[in-house]
């Protein structure tokens, strides 16, 4: 059988493709960022993407990332991206919202929305420009026994030098990494719909409400996509699906003013947040974004994560492939680059995301009024925040009166010490890696 991809290329059944650089499944975040980043190192590229191409960028998303990524590829890739701008992210309980001001804490940094379909269309359409190959095709599998040399569909083999999954939250390829050492995989689940206002807001800020009362194992969001527009939506390790979408209504209607003229794009949608895998790399292989697990556990943030992951692992991708040298040894660059970024972040996030929503809203409450300030927010990204541990039970010792609040800060604020301690000492060299495992694991990391 022959038939007509949607690149205009002819290929038949069953037949293998010739060998590109850099085989990518998945054209999502991670996918595309790996592939402008290959292309702009003169890498042959091939894109296995189960979605016709119309349909590239689809996907239940609360629509937020950070300002910087969409200066990253003006900058970087000259491409424009359409996004409604915000000042950063507010943190609150519902009644701190409704009151105001007072509980509200902020983190400053410039944030906006996106239109995700609209986006993965843009990415789709430079990566065409630049030169990659995208084939729809479902991927069932790896070529290869002990090193991945490429990808299957049911039709097709897509041979590679090296192979990068990038195929989201059940990635195809996980087994590939998991070989004899499989960690935890904790699947979250999101619910969002877009709200269309009768009346303007001017909300600069996006928000996320914790309240344990509505959704006891995570969060809200309410991220503005335009002055009469609004991503809504609850997200956590609820597993009931029909729970979020309730509880989105229900909070709607009692805890904002809002006044609704339409609902659109509604949906559920499943994110990982266990954490990072500890090795996102095998022979022949790198993983990316959601298939490497790369969401933030307490927020949800993926985005940046999958963008940097991806831009990270073709940048070593190509330096492996033009050196001639592929070994495990040589992709273990892009495992570390990873972790020196974004693995303390990740890695203490979960002890703070088990921490949040073991709180009462009162709890949550007195704790965003008295102890955690804008500043001690933001410096939560920080790789070497520049509050101590001491500094902050010192303030919620005075503030708070409850010890049981105090112990589980204190437990809390210990165990992102010591992963944070852990994370930065993310091997060099996949030699000393097993016994970073067994360290990161004692310790309650991956
Ligand atoms: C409800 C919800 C709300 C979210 N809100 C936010 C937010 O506001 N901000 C934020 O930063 N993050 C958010 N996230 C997380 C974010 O969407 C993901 O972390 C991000 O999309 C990860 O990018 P990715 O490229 O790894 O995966 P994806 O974007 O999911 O891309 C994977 C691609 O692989 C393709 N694919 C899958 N399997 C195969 C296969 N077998 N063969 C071929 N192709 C395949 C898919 O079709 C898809 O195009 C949210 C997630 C959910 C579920």
């Amino acid at each position: 059988m022959i038939r007509f991809l949607n690149n205009n290329s002819l290929i038949m059944s069953d037949m293998t493709i010739a060998p590109y650089d850099l085989v990518i499944v998945g054209c999502g975040i991670a996918g595309a960022a790996a592939g402008l980043t290959a292309l702009r190192e003169d890498l042959t590229i091939c894109i296995i993407e189960r979605k016709g191409r119309e349909f590239v960028g689809r996907k239940i998303c609360g629509e937020l990332m950070p300002m910087r990524i969409v200066k990253w590829l003006k900058n970087e890739f000259q491409i424009s991206v359409d996004h409604y701008p915000l000042k950063g992210l507010q943190v609150c309980t519902f009644s701190g919202l409704m009151d105001g001001d007072h509980g509200i804490v902020r983190v400053t940094d410039p944030l906006c929305t996106i239109d995700r379909w609209q986006f993965g269309q843009t990415m789709v359409k430079e990566l065409l420009r630049r030169g990659a190959e995208l084939h729809q095709g479902v991927v069932r599998g790896s070529v290869g026994k002990n090193e991945v040399h490429g990808v299957k569909t049911h039709d097709a083999s897509y041979l590679g030098t090296l192979t990068m999954d990038c195929s989201g939250v059940f990635s195809v390829l996980s087994r590939e990494l998991r070989r004899g050492r499989g960690s935890p995989s904790r699947i979250g689940l999101g619910y969002k719909e877009n709200i269309i206002l009768e009346e303007a807001i001017s909300q600069e800020y996006a928000t996320i409400v914790f309240d344990n009362s509505f959704v006891p194992s995570g969060y809200f969001w309410f991220f503005p996509k335009g002055t009469y527009e609004l991503n809504v939506g609850a997200g956590g390790m609820e597993q009931r699906s029909t729970h979020f979408r309730k509880a989105v209504a229900q909070a709607l209607h009692e805890h904002t003013r809002f006044k609704i003229k339409e609902k659109t794009q509604a949906g559920y949608g499943a994110l990982p947040l266990g954490g990072s895998l500890p090795s996102m790399v095998a022979p022949g292989l790198l993983a990316c974004g959601d298939a490497a697990r790369h969401t933030n556990p307490l927020t949800g943030e993926g985005i940046a994560p999958a963008f940097t992951a991806g831009h990270m692992a073709a940048t070593t991708a190509a330096e492996a492939i033009h050196s001639k040298d592929t070994s495990l040894e040589v992709l273990w660059k892009y495992n570390y680059d990873f972790m020196q970024r974004y693995g303390a972040l990740l890695g203490s996030s979960l002890p703070l995301r088990d921490f949040m929503v073991s709180l009462t809203s009162k709890e949550l409450q007195s704790l965003l009024q008295n102890v955690i300030t804008d500043e001690v927010l933001s410096q939560l990204e920080e790789k070497e925040p520049s509050f101590t541990l001491t500094d902050i039970l010192t303030t919620a010792a005075n503030a708070a009166k409850t010890p049981s609040l105090l112990f589980k800060l204190a437990c809390a604020l210990g165990k992102m010490g010591i992963l944070r301690a852990v994370y930065s000492r993310y091997p060099k060299n996949p030699k000393r890696f097993p016994q970073w495992r067994t360290l990161a694991t004692a310790c309650g990391g991956v």
